[in-house]
């Protein structure tokens, strides 16, 4: 990068902005977060974190935080879902991929993102409504009529990203007509039962249900499921909307008895619609850039989602850093040309929810990559830049 400090405005404190705002400051980016949110809530849900995202994490300096609170899986395990036969069984140790694999509450995992960013580069309650493209300079327009400029923009504002729409133009994301139940709750609801060391996938015919502790001393368990939904039900702010545990129970009657204990033993649970969408023809426009769920959002079956943001925050980073000059433009197209070939595979395979699920395909591609030491060889990508 040339000697004036570039200034980077990030829209939407998620994953991917958190982690993309910790990356740039880390080579010297002049960094502010804008996100529509009022304050940070405790969303009520766990995350997986694989071994190709804690190399990320571990670079910005939260590993070791994260390891001590968190769960440390001893393998990938597929069950079926009605007789519990074993399907597939990875075991995980931190040797085989180079970085551990860690589940956790969402909120462990922000809070700690938010622990690395100073306080005054996070801006609360700036809903982006508009952005204006002039001279180098971009001007940001928010809900309550304040403004901001920067230098470049990185849309980082999930599903439903605004960014995208000024981008691409309007469209309404893919609903698999599917939804996912998920609850988080205290593990002595079991009653003294163990679900056991690893993260346990439950399938059924056309259901399945993930089951994990989210803390190190096995106090919390979470599950997440997906299942069909007859009526449309779609909803923009899908975090806070509310399932009925009578349906979810009813949803896994035919399923194992070790599985449909933890159903019972749920208190509440939480619904979210299912949504993706197809690869984009471009990420950027000039130096507006896409990250994370605003440009390859996936369905949640490869736990992955999270992790390939958290990985377009190093691949930008070091395009960034790579900066000849002031061609931030170029650098938008190499981090394009560079990330999309392996999120559009990621996003077929995790629609096809086959991921895992027998078989003994080759995973290392996938949970061995590392973010921060491949090669940056793609060069621009093959769409028109308008
Ligand atoms: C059921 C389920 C389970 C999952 N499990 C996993 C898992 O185990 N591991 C994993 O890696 N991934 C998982 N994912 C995927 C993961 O949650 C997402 O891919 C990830 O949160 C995407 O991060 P993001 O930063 O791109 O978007 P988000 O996390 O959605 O963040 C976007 C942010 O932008 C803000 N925003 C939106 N619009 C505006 C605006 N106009 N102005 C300002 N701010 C705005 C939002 O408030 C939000 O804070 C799961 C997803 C689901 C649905």
């Amino acid at each position: 990068m040339g000697g004036t400090k570039l200034s980077v405005a990030i829209v939407g404190a998620g994953i991917g902005g958190m982690t993309a705002a910790a990356t740039l400051q880390r080579i010297g980016i002049d960094v502010h977060v804008y996100e529509q949110a009022t304050r940070f809530a405790r969303v009520g849900a766990g995350i997986q974190m694989m071994p190709n995202s804690m190399k990320v994490l571990r670079r910005i300096g939260i590993e070791e935080r994260l390891s001590r609170v968190a769960f440390k899986p001893y393998s990938h395990l597929n069950r079926e879902g009605d007789t519990g036969n074993l399907m597939r069984e990875l075991p995980m140790p931190e040797s085989l991929f180079g970085a551990p694999y860690l589940c956790m509450h969402r909120a462990v995992l922000h809070e700690a993102l938010a622990s690395v960013i100073p306080e005054e580069s996070i801006h609360l309650n700036r809903r982006l409504v508009g952005l204006q493209q002039r001279t180098g300079q971009i001007t940001l327009t928010f809900a309550d009529r304040t403004r901001a400029r920067a230098d470049a923009v990185i849309g980082a504002d999930g599903v439903h990203s605004v960014v995208r729409e000024l981008l691409i133009g309007p469209d309404a994301p893919i609903h698999k007509g599917r939804i996912a139940y998920r609850a988080i709750f205290s593990s002595a609801l079991l009653g003294g039962k163990d679900v056991g060391p690893s993260r346990t996938k439950w399938w059924g015919v056309d259901r399945h249900i993930v089951i994990y502790y989210t803390t190190a001393t096995r106090s919390e368990l979470y599950f997440v499921t997906s299942v069909p939904e007859p009526a449309e039900w779609l909803t923009r702010e899908s975090w806070s909307a509310k399932g009925d545990v009578k349906e979810l129970r009813k949803a896994y009657e035919g399923f194992h008895p070790d599985a449909r204990a933890v159903v019972e033993a749920c208190p509440d649970c939480h619904k979210w619609a299912i949504l993706e969408r197809e690869p984009l023809p471009r990420w950027s426009d000039g130096r507006v850039v896409l990250l994370g769920d605003a440009c390859h959002p996936m369905t949640p079956y490869m736990a992955q989602g999270g992790a390939t943001a958290i990985e377009d925050a190093a691949i930008l980073t070091r395009c960034l850093e790579e900066v000849e000059g002031d061609d931030i433009e170029g650098a938008f197209l190499r981090y394009e040309a560079h990330r999309k070939p392996r999120t559009s595979r990621i996003q077929a395979i995790s629609s096809a929810n086959t991921w895992m699920k027998g078989g003994d395909q080759d995973t290392s591609w996938l949970y061995g990559y590392d973010a921060w030491n491949v090669p940056l060889t793609a060069t621009e990508p093959d769409v028109e830049i308008v």
